[in-house]
């Protein structure tokens, strides 16, 4: 039986990172992966997380299972950071934990079908997965155009995909920081009013909250719809945001349409992710939870997540500012963006010459983490550019 399965195509990424660490030049640039990364190339523990896996350690006195909703502390108390001072919208809105945003988006998906979406309205270039997700649920999809050729986020072809769809479709957005782009979405009233005005519903995905402008400003275009509409769906990845990657934390939030209905929305996502997995991991939800239950580690993570957003603006910046010594490649639009991707409309051959001639390794899309630049090889990287696109 098993000899029926043909060989699927290696993860384009997870080739890059194999080839990047046989290669043996000491100032190759690691663009690829999409993790944060310090100046001095690292990926640490946050601080704010190691003190409070220590009290976890010393504090845990059981490892029985929880259930599917996985720990309701910690969902509970990211919903300010997400949903503001009325964290549940006068009680419409309900979370559960979930391994990793990609649990979260899976679930939105899923469940969203069970309840008669049919069809997902999605942006792209997109985060491959998505794509993936959808096609696995059994979803169809119907495209639209993220960003203009200058790097603005195309608004038309939202607004446009919105007013097309039908009672039974569904629309996935990226709340900020979009990936791969970086371009992120400034119109949220006209987006809020056009998802409201076509009773569509929303599903937000929220991966990289904080990394962008701030924690208030990343997520307020998700309170804008959220505000506007009767009902929406949020995939939130706590896994940039509290440097948790491998631990796979993540939450999924539902706001009915009235109170009385999210037990019966809740207990359908609650069998949906007993079928897929059981019950998410617990460590790193309970890690978050220490962090936001005690004050002096909140003020901790909130300086960790500043002082990633602003090496990651620097960064933008210093691209920006090389605008006229690579034309054609539109870095000025980077100081605009948000997060840890931009993308750069480089060839393949070119893409392939940065690789080969100057040891830079980033995604065959064009994607590049921002974060893999820092103060000792951003000139290095500006100066590879120029060259492979001269001629
Ligand atoms: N949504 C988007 C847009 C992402 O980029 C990612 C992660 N790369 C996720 C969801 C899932 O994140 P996680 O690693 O927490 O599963």
């Amino acid at each position: 039986m098993l000899d029926n399965l043909q060989a699927q195509a290696p993860d384009a990424l997870l080739a890059l990172i194999k080839m990047h660490a046989e290669d043996p030049r000491e100032d190759k640039i690691d663009l690829g992966v999409g993790v944060y990364r310090t100046n001095d190339g690292a990926t640490p523990v946050f601080r704010s997380i190691k003190q409070a896996e220590q009290k976890l350690i010393d504090e845990q006195d059981s490892k029985s299972y929880l259930g599917p909703e996985g720990d309701t502390g910690f969902t509970a108390a990211l919903m300010p950071y997400i949903f503001g001072e009325d964290a549940t919208m006068g009680g419409r809105i309900e979370g559960m934990q979930t391994p990793g945003g990609t649990g979260a988006v899976r679930l939105a998906v899923a469940l969203a079908q069970q309840a008669g979406v049919t069809r997902i309205h999605m942006g792209t270039p997109s985060w491959p997965n998505h794509a993936q997700i959808l096609a696995d649920v059994g979803m169809e999809v119907a495209p639209f155009n993220h960003a203009t050729k200058d790097g603005n986020a195309d608004l038309d072809a939202v607004l446009g995909a919105i007013r097309d769809a039908k009672p039974t479709d569904a629309v996935l957005l990226h709340g900020c920081c979009h990936n791969p782009t970086g371009v992120d979405y400034t119109e949220w009233d006209k987006i809020a009013s056009a998802l409201a005005d076509a009773g569509v519903l929303p599903i937000l995905d929220v991966a990289y909250h904080g990394l962008g402008q701030g924690l208030d400003e990343d997520i307020a275009g998700v309170r804008t719809v959220l505000t506007a509409v009767p009902e929406a769906l949020i995939a939130y990845s706590c896994d940039k945001n509290f440097g948790l990657y491998r631990d796979r934390v993540g939450a999924f939030y539902m706001m009915a349409k009235e109170p009385n209905q999210l037990d019966a929305i809740v207990s359908n996502a609650n069998s949906l992710a007993r079928a897929n997995w059981s019950m998410p991991p617990d460590h790193g939800g309970a890690a978050v939870r220490n962090v936001l239950h005690d004050d002096t580690l909140t003020g901790e993570w909130l300086d960790e997540l500043t002082e990633m957003r602003e090496r990651m603006r620097r960064v933008r910046e210093w691209l920006a500012a090389a605008d006229n010594e690579v034309p054609g490649l539109n870095l000025a639009a980077l100081a605009e963006q948000n997060g840890l991707f931009a993308m750069l409309p480089l060839s393949k051959d070119q893409i392939a010459k940065l690789r080969e001639d100057h040891g830079v390794y980033m995604a065959g899309s064009g994607r590049i983490n921002v974060a893999g630049l820092h103060a000792g090889n951003t000139d290095k990287f500006i100066a590879a550019l120029a060259d492979v696109t001269q001629g």
